[in-house]
């Protein structure tokens, strides 16, 4: 039976919602329906070519259900299970894996060139980053599911496939924020809401966050941010005004802007760390003088999805929860259905509103 899914046709064509066939999980697969799926920045950032998939895709990478069938040879999960999608699965056996960094394995987004289904009409389609979760079902690697946590509501579970681990895991791992330090986040969406959270769960004395527009703060504030700026050309200033001329200890930056990454290496005290968890094109070119890197002596690493290893991580992040230190219906700002996407794209790009989810 056809399912309703988002299709991208094409690099820079707009989202068709269509029927799609799907087929019946294959040896080592897992058939989900979807409960929720978040529109994450990057799969506007597929949709208009700053990353690309294999296209014909069904986009969609941060989403959560319920197992439905499993092919031949899945034990970790059986149907009724409730899932979290892992966009990026780790295959246990690259040099990344084998050094237990597993958010960098090589193999992470092989299937993304897989064709996983087929449109009503017969068109093959891609699974976009591994999961396609812009659809009512999908199908995918049982290596690609997670357990949803005890206490944690299936709708809710779809914002820890991408947003609450990459902002949560910039904070506690990359970063590595210890309590009493300074914190500035850059970008107030979805993953900056969660990092502002972390930022707060991690015993930060002052948390500041900057967005290009002024209606989030309310957002920020509730998320734990102590301050909030406006981005302008005196942002760096501003926030070494606000921690005694020094700087803050840690700057996250979630929006991938060479102007954003810049102004957040400016933010940071002498010896600071900026973590870039924004995914950014080849357009954006940062510049660094080798007088001020020595002079500074900050650290700027980049970030992929939060250092975290899901395994690892969900069952921390559940606690969190169930103890009321992670609220993760403060990250969704509007709940939409599948026909909803193309407009919360509009949104993302023109800078409003927290994360968007897909309700089925
Ligand atoms: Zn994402
Ligand atoms: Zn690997």
């Amino acid at each position: 039976m056809a399912v309703r899914a988002a299709v991208l046709p094409a690099v820079g064509s707009p989202l068709e919602i269509t029927g799609i066939d799907l087929p019946d999980p294959g040896p080592g697969q897992v058939r989900v329906r979807l409960a929720a799926a978040g529109v994450c920045h990057s799969d506007l950032s597929l949709s208009n070519g700053t990353m690309r998939v294999p296209v014909p895709a069904v986009l969609g990478h941060e989403g959560a259900g319920t197992v439905v069938a499993v092919g031949e040879g899945v034990t970790r999960v059986a149907p009724g299970d409730g899932v979290v999608l892992n966009w990026a699965p780790s295959c246990g056996a690259c040099h990344a894996c084998s050094l237990g960094e597993v958010w960098l394995c090589a193999n992470a987004l092989n299937g993304a060139a897989d064709v996983y289904a087929r449109t009503t009409e017969g068109t093959d389609l891609h699974p976009g980053l591994n999961v396609a979760a812009f659809a009512e079902e999908t199908v995918v690697k049982a290596s690609c599911v997670q357990p949803v946590p005890d206490g944690v509501p299936l709708t809710d579970a779809a914002l820890l496939g991408c947003a609450v681990l990459t902002g949560y895991g910039a904070v506690h791992h990359s970063a590595r924020v210890r309590q009493g330090e300074t914190v500035a986040v850059f970008g107030v969406g979805g993953v900056g809401l969660a990092a502002v959270q972390a930022a707060r769960i991690a015993g930060a004395s002052k948390i500041i966050a900057v967005d290009v527009s002024a209606e989030k703060e309310e957002l920020a504030r509730t998320a734990g941010a102590t301050d909030y700026l406006v981005a302008s050309d005196t942002t760096a200033r501003e926030i070494r005004g606000l921690t005694g001329k020094q700087g803050v200890d840690v700057a996250v930056e979630c929006a991938g802007r060479a102007v954003t990454i810049r102004t957040a290496w400016d933010s940071t005290r002498r010896g600071g760390r900026t973590t870039v968890v924004g995914i950014g094109g080849k357009d954006q070119q940062v510049t660094f003088n080798a007088l001020e890197i020595f002079h500074w002596g900050r650290t700027l690493s980049g970030c992929v999805y939060g250092d975290s290893d899901p395994a690892r991580d969900l069952p921390v992040l559940a606690g969190h929860i169930r103890d009321g230190r992670l609220d993760l219906g403060a990250l969704v700002t509007e709940r939409i259905s599948l026909d909803g996407i193309p407009a919360a794209f509009e949104n993302m790009l023109a800078g409003r509103g927290g994360r968007a989810l897909v309700v089925f």
